[in-house]
C-alpha cells in the first residue's frame, strides 16, 4: 500500500517515483483512495520538479487504465486521428476528416470543447442543427466502420483519472507543465483507440505553448508516450500567431470547412488540411507515401467526394448538412481599414478574446455560447489594405456587442508601410 505523503516528499525534493508507486498513487486517486489535497501538492510538487520520461509514461499509461478504452481491430483497419493543442480559427478536423474518409481511411476522434479565446471542435460541430455529439463507444466504433468517420465528445467511462486530475490542475495552477499536459493528452488519445495519430502542436501568443523550444518539448514528450504505446505518431508544430484561415466563431468556422471542402477556402487553412490529409494517408495502411497521400487528397477535394464524405458524416450524426442550416447572426458589421498600407500583423489572442466577448466562446465551463457570432478576417498579414477597406467583418447577436467587437478587431490589425515577410504556418514535422 503507498503512503502517498511520503511519495509527495520525494517528488518535491527531486528524486523519482518507482512505476509501481506512481501508477498506485493515479489509480487510487481516480478511485477517490487519495484525497484532492494529496493529488494538488503532488501536482505543485511535479509542476517545480518534472516527471522523467519513464514517470511521465507510467502517469500516462495508469490514466489509460483507469478507464474504458476503444477497440477498433474489429474494424480490421489502421484507424488515424489527430489532434490539436488548440488555437484561433482552427477548425482543422472539420475538413480534414472527410479529406480523409474520402480517400478510403477510417477517421475517428474525441474531442473537446473551447475554453478561453480558443475554440472547440465540438462547440463548433453543435452550430450544426441535431448533430449530436454524443455517441457510445459502440455506437462510435459502428459509424467509424460504416460512414469511414465519426467526430465525438469522449465518452463518460474514458480516462476518468485525467479528467478528475486535469480538474484538479485548473484551480491549483499547475496546468502548465509539459509532462501533465503530454500525459492528459496522449491518455485520452491512446484510449480512444486510434492506431495513428497526427499531433498539431501550436505555437505563438495565441497558444498554449509560446515558444518553440516548449513545442518541441511538449512535441518530443508526447511523440515518445504514443510510440511507446505502439502507435504511429507524426507531429507538426504550426504558427499561432495570426488566426487559421479567416473565420473564427463556430458556424462561421463550419462554413469555412465546407468551403475549403469545395476547394473554395482561404489558402493558409487549405493547404494545411491537405498537408495533413497526405500525412495521415501516408500513416494509415494504404501504403503510400506523402506525395501520393497529398495527390489523392488534392483528387478527393476536386472531385467532391470530401464533400459528400462530409455531409454522409453529419448526416450519420443526425446532423443537417445544408450550409444553409447554419445558424446566421443578425448584425455583420465592417471593420476599416484607418489608412493604406500593408497588414503587418493579426493578433491571434485579441482576435480570439473579440469572439469570446461576441459570445462565441466561453469563460466557464457552463457557459452558454452563441454558434452564429465571430469574426471573419477578410484581410490577413501580407495583404496590401486601402484606407477605408473592410479588413473583417464582426458577426453579432445586437448592436452593442458589435460595436465593442469592432473596436477590438480593429485594434488586432497593425497597418504599416512595410509587407512582412512570409513565415511558413508548419515550422517542423517531428516523428
Ligand atoms: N489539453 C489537455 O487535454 N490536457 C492538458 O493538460 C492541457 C491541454
Amino acid at each position: 500500500m503507498i503512503r502517498p505523503a511520503e511519495l509527495i516528499e520525494r517528488k518535491r525534493d527531486g528524486g523519482e517515483l518507482a512505476p509501481e508507486e506512481l501508477a498506485e498513487l493515479v489509480l487510487e486517486y481516480a478511485r477517490g483512495g487519495v484525497p484532492d489535497e494529496q493529488m494538488a501538492a503532488f501536482c505543485m510538487a511535479v509542476y517545480f520538479r518534472g516527471l522523467t520520461p519513464q514517470e511521465t509514461f507510467t502517469l500516462t499509461d495508469a490514466m489509460v487504465r483507469s478507464g474504458e478504452t476503444i477497440d477498433f481491430s474489429p474494424l480490421g483497419r489502421r484507424v488515424v486521428d489527430k489532434h490539436s493543442t488548440g488555437g484561433v480559427g482552427d477548425k482543422t478536423s472539420i475538413a480534414l476528416g472527410p479529406v480523409v474518409a474520402a480517400c478510403g481511411v477510417p477517421f475517428a476522434k474525441m474531442s473537446g470543447r473551447g475554453l478561453g479565446h480558443t475554440g472547440g471542435t465540438l462547440d463548433k460541430l453543435e452550430s450544426v442543427p441535431g448533430y449530436r455529439v454524443e455517441l457510445d463507444a459502440g455506437a462510435f466504433l459502428e459509424q467509424v466502420g460504416e460512414v469511414g468517420m465519426a467526430i465525438v465528445g469522449q465518452t463518460a467511462g474514458l480516462v476518468p483519472a485525467d479528467r478528475k486530475l486535469y480538474a484538479l490542475r485548473d484551480v491549483t495552477a499547475t496546468v502548465e507543465e509539459i509532462s501533465l499536459i503530454a500525459a492528459s493528452i496522449m491518455s485520452k488519445k491512446i484510449a480512444a483507440g486510434a492506431d495513428a495519430i497526427l499531433l498539431d502542436v501550436k505555437v505563438g501568443e495565441g497558444a498554449f505553448m509560446k515558444t518553440l523550444q516548449d513545442a518541441q518539448r511538449l512535441a518530443g514528450t508526447m511523440l515518445e508516450l504514443g510510440q511507446r504505446a505502439g502507435r504511429r505518431v507524426v507531429c507538426e508544430l504550426t504558427r499561432m500567431d495570426q488566426p487559421l484561415g479567416r473565420a473564427v466563431g463556430n458556424a462561421l468556422e463550419m462554413r469555412e470547412a465546407l468551403a475549403t471542402l469545395r476547394g473554395e477556402g482561404p489558402a493558409d487553412f487549405t493547404e494545411l488540411v491537405l498537408r495533413s490529409a497526405a500525412r495521415l494517408l501516408a500513416l494509415s495502411d494504404l501504403g503510400v507515401d506523402e506525395a501520393e497521400g497529398r495527390r489523392r487528397a488534392e483528387a478527393a477535394v476536386g472531385s467532391g467526394q470530401a464533400l459528400a464524405a462530409y455531409e454522409r458524416w453529419i448526416a450519420a450524426q443526425g446532423g443537417d448538412p445544408r450550409e444553409e442550416a447554419l445558424p446566421a447572426a443578425p448584425v455583420v458589421r465592417p471593420v476599416c481599414a484607418q489608412a493604406d498600407g500593408f497588414v503587418e500583423s493579426l493578433s491571434a489572442l485579441g482576435i480570439g478574446r473579440a469572439a469570446l466577448h461576441l459570445g462565441a466562446g466561453r469563460t466557464r465551463k457552463d457557459d452558454r455560447i452563441d454558434h452564429a457570432a465571430g469574426v471573419v478576417c477578410l484581410a490577413k498579414p501580407g495583404d496590401r489594405v486601402a484606407a477605408g477597406e473592410t479588413l473583417a467583418e464582426v458577426h453579432a447577436r445586437d448592436g452593442a456587442s458589435a460595436e465593442s467587437a469592432v473596436a477590438e478587431v480593429a485594434a488586432c490589425y497593425r497597418i504599416g508601410s512595410a509587407r512582412p515577410a512570409p513565415s511558413p504556418l508548419v515550422i517542423e514535422v517531428m516523428g
